[in-house]
């Protein structure tokens, strides 16, 4: 015989939110909770170890939270001996013990997941009652709305209009400090000296829970890349607020200034690191938000640094999420720059003499982090102008980060570094040459290559393929008028 249910509420790995939707009405009483590790997640793409291991260790800590709070939870491990492996095999497993009238979800980050779960229901002939996730500042309906009738998507329309809409940073209906954008000022970077006294980052030991976990992923998932030897990672929300609170005191001031910039072995520098926590909803960005702008009118962190991270969250968040749920399932298949080679190996080990490269894939293999511009300007940038795939190298972002989740990663990898969406996401390609790495780093001064060369044995790689690039691309790329310069500078090389 079965148990009679009202609701069983699906929670899945990044929906670790008391306040979530789909528990708006919850009555244990009558309804109940799923959760379900499934190896199927960790290996659609070959997901590090870090990344793993923060999944699951947030997940087993929420559930025990809900069960002390008296929510009936059935929960799988992965260690099950009968786990399927599959969402759909553990919501299975759970329907023969349980009879609920309906399947309640709040609606999930991927559409893959959101595909799969509606067919879950369907074979078991229940409704599926899919809710708004409302941990975001706008709906998917709100940014197409934004969207409708608009030749081209530009992060600075949208943006401006949620700070108009939810007041933040706003001052009698105008923007605060006069103006909307401080980006001018917040490009700098170390200079000789190199990064002085940044605190040391918010980690926290493996309580008894996560060390179980490392222990499973070791095992379970020993071939998978990374290393979980320096775990430090929020799992709980007491936790994730730790890290919260102490980058607001510390690292907020100095945030806007250096936020380009990189260092040599400097992992962590004056980012917030909250994009685990955010995605899997430990934290709510409205209270993120809230926080920085509280340090600007309180008088502890200058507007340029404030601005700065707002736009990061209420901006470029907000609106890749509106990307990427208007535009799939084609978007996971566009190729605009028709660029087919494979990922080279040394993404999945960081052996290369190139030093750029090497550290920031190196970090990214110890920690599952590495901060937006050597994502974007280092990984990214190398992929981009030496033609990789972007479906590989979207398997490879979604499989190395611990904030991996694909509604965020898709677009910034697809669209924004990649531009293989053709300028849905970004007005044009961020392509630079080693230039570029070595105003913003101290890495070229350790590197056997030189980046002012681009021929040659000490060429640097970066600088000779950009200009490969922009010959390779000339005709598509003199259609978009941001690119002029950079094409006149081109022709300037070929005369
Ligand atoms: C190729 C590529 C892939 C990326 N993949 C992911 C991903 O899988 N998950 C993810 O959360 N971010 C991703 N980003 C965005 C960004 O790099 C990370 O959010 C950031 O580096 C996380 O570190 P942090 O928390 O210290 O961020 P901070 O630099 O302190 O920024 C504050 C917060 O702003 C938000 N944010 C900043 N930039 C972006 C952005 N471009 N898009 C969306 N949110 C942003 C994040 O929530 C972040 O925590 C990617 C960027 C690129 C270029
Ligand atoms: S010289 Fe080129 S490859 Fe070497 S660190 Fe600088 S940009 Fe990177």
């Amino acid at each position: 015989m079965t148990q009679p249910l009202r609701h069983l509420v699906l929670i899945l790995g990044d929906q670790l939110d008391e306040l979530a939707s789909a528990l708006q009405d919850f009555d244990p009483q009558r309804d109940a909770i799923w959760m379900a590790e499934v190896a199927e997640e960790s290996t659609h793409v070959w997901s590090a170890k870090q990344r793993t291991t923060v999944f699951l260790s947030a997940m087993r800590h929420f559930a025990d939270h809900l069960r002390a709070c008296g929510y009936p939870v059935f929960y799988s491990r992965l260690d099950d001996a009968d786990n399927t492996g599959t969402l759909a095999g553990e919501i299975a497993r759970t329907l023969r013990q349980v009879t609920p009238c309906a399947l309640v979800m709040t609606a999930p980050g991927d559409w893959r997941v959101l595909q799969s779960l509606r067919s879950v229901a369907r074979d078991h002939q229940l409704p599926l009652d899919v809710r708004d996730d409302t941990h975001f500042f706008s709906t998917v309906r709100d940014f197409a709305r934004h969207a409708e009738g608009r030749k081209q998507l530009r992060l600075e329309f949208f943006y401006r209009e949620l700070r108009q809409r939810t007041g933040i940073l706003m001052d009698e209906g105008k923007p605060v400090g006069g103006q909307w954008n401080f980006d001018a000022e917040n490009r700098g970077s170390f200079g000789r000296q190199g990064p002085v006294a940044v605190p040391p980052p918010t980690r926290f030991a493996p309580d008894t829970i996560t060390q179980e976990v490392i222990a499973l992923v070791n095992v379970r998932f020993a071939t998978h890349p990374g290393s979980v030897a320096s775990f430090g990672w929020p799992v709980t929300r007491p936790q994730a607020l730790q890290v919260l609170q102490e980058f607001i005191a510390q690292r907020l001031p100095q945030f806007g200034q250096y936020q380009d910039a990189m260092w040599e072995g400097e992992v962590w520098l004056y980012h917030s690191h909250v994009s685990c926590a955010l995605n899997l909803k430990l934290l709510n960005p409205r209270e993120v938000v809230a926080a920085a702008e509280a340090a600007y009118r309180d008088g502890s962190a200058p507007l340029e640094a404030v601005e700065g991270f707002i736009r990061q969250i209420l901006g470029w968040r907000e609106f890749v999420r509106g990307i990427y749920w208007t535009q799939m399932p084609d978007y996971l298949q566009r190729n605009a720059m028709a660029a087919h080679a494979p990922l080279p190996d040394f993404y999945w080990t960081g052996d290369t003499e190139m030093a750029c490269l090497r550290d920031a894939i190196t970090q990214t293999l110890q920690h599952g982090y590495a901060h937006h511009i050597q994502r974007l300007m280092v990984t990214g940038l190398y992929a981009l102008l030496t033609g990789v795939s972007p479906q590989q190298l979207h398997e490879w972002y979604l499989a190395v980060y611990v904030d991996a989740v694909e509604w965020v990663e898709l677009p910034n990898t697809l669209g924004m570094s990649q531009y293989a969406d053709g300028g849905v996401m970004a007005s044009k390609p961020y392509i630079a040459s080693g230039k570029y790495i070595d105003r913003m780093s101290n890495h070229c001064k350790g590197c056997r290559f030189d980046p002012a060369l681009d021929a040659g044995p000490d060429a640097c790689p970066f600088t000779a393929h950009y200009w490969a690039y922009l010959r390779r691309h000339e005709a598509v790329l003199a259609k978009n008028p941001r690119m002029g310069m950079q094409l006149k500078n081109l022709q300037r090389r070929l005369v």
